[in-house]
């Protein structure tokens, strides 16, 4: 059990507790300040017991396994029409990545004996938390916007979590949301500022790793919109490394979608198009609530972030239909920036690359 968060941002501490801040004074995010890592040599791949899915990991995690739904070890597959591996993070229990997240989360809920979670989402998160906070007979409120699809708040509904509909822009939901939380109203499970939720990301890389014998790929590419699974990976190979247990950190390359593309235009300052991407709509995230960490990550892994529009997005997920992997839209953002990162030349056509498929078609 974790006894201390802290900010990377200005470093102040804070215990651990059912009470502790949602994020730091100074309005950064919060991080528990010690990474647990394993004693021992990195195991042979048939001594690890995947039956135990992502917990397998459970020594790299600050966090006790109570709300679990068998979720992880997801498939890795090579994808030989675009010269890449897959990971099949589309295989949850709610059809999302957001379960690596939502079940470290809700674990660490319950150890805490929180009673009401409180999220804004309209979408994978959203979904995730209620059902996650289901398996572990805690209440949810699910902040969404007003007009959200009422396919979308089924899943939240079906798990006996409370929409709360919020009428206004998208930021809007998430200061009420706040507010609530700031209120007492219950402990905010948020996939954009809990840290719990990264530690539980982390295991994509785990996984990744695992599954390749310990050989990290030469690059990731992955959607980036809060950076969930972005800085999940950053922290699971930093952590892969300093264990002892892999030699090398791969490259993470972020796609955003265009007109909302804050990190990839702090980059590539004539890059901005206003034209929005709507078909990764998942990933159209204003203000990132790990911006300052997201970019660390990517300079310290010679990484890189782009924006790409509607129709390179709808391209890619067309192929991807086509080839057998049957994905939501905004996952498609993240083969679209694998051609993409091709075609400018910062990536190798022979580099060896992962690319997550991160959300099932079956909810689109
Ligand atoms: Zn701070």
């Amino acid at each position: 059990m974790v006894t201390t968060l802290s900010c990377s941002a200005c470093g102040n501490e804070y215990a651990a507790g059912a009470d502790e801040p949602w994020r730091c004074e100074c309005g950064h995010p919060l991080d528990f300040s010690e990474q647990p890592l394993p004693d021992g040599p990195a195991p042979e791949f048939t001594d690890i017991d995947t039956r135990d899915g992502l917990w397998a990991f459970e020594e790299f995690l600050p966090v006790r396994r109570v709300a679990t739904l068998g979720e992880g070890f997801t498939p890795l597959v090579d994808a030989d029409d675009w010269n890449a591996q897959f990971k099949l993070d589309c295989v949850f229990p709610s059809g999302s990545f957001k379960d690596r997240g939502a079940t470290t989360t809700l674990s660490r809920a319950a150890e805490l004996g929180v009673e009401t979670v409180l999220e804004d989402s309209s979408g994978n998160a959203g979904a995730a938390i209620a059902q996650y906070a289901a398996r572990a007979g805690i209440d949810a409120e699910i902040y969404v916007p007003a007009d959200a699809k009422a396919s979308k708040l089924k899943a939240i509904e079906c798990a006996g979590a409370t929409p709360v509909r919020i009428e206004g822009s998208r930021q809007d939901v998430t200061d009420a949301c706040i507010e609530a939380v700031e209120n007492g109203d219950g402990w905010y499970a948020s996939h954009a500022w809990n840290p719990a939720f990264f530690a539980g990301t982390m295991t994509f890389a785990l996984e990744l790793a695992a599954q390749r014998d310990w050989n990290v790929p030469d690059a990731v590419v992955t959607p980036l919109g809060h950076g969930t699974l972005f800085l999940g990976a950053y922290r699971g190979f930093r952590a892969l490394l300093d264990a002892g247990w892999t030699d090398s950190m791969p490259r993470l390359l972020g796609v955003q979608a265009a007109g909302v593309s804050p990190i990839a235009d702090g980059i590539h300052a004539d890059g901005h198009v206003d034209a929005r991407n709507d078909v990764a709509d998942g990933i159209q995230i204003t203000h990132p609530a790990r911006r300052d960490q997201i970019v660390e990550a990517i300079d310290a892994t010679d990484g890189d972030a782009i924006a790409l529009d509607a129709g390179s997005t709808e391209a890619a997920l067309e192929k991807l239909h086509r080839t057998g992997f049957y994905v939501e839209p905004t996952s498609a953002v993240a083969a679209a920036g694998l051609t993409a990162y091709r075609d400018r030349g910062s990536l190798a056509d022979d580099a060896d690359v992962v690319v997550p498929l991160t959300g099932s078609g079956l909810k689109a």
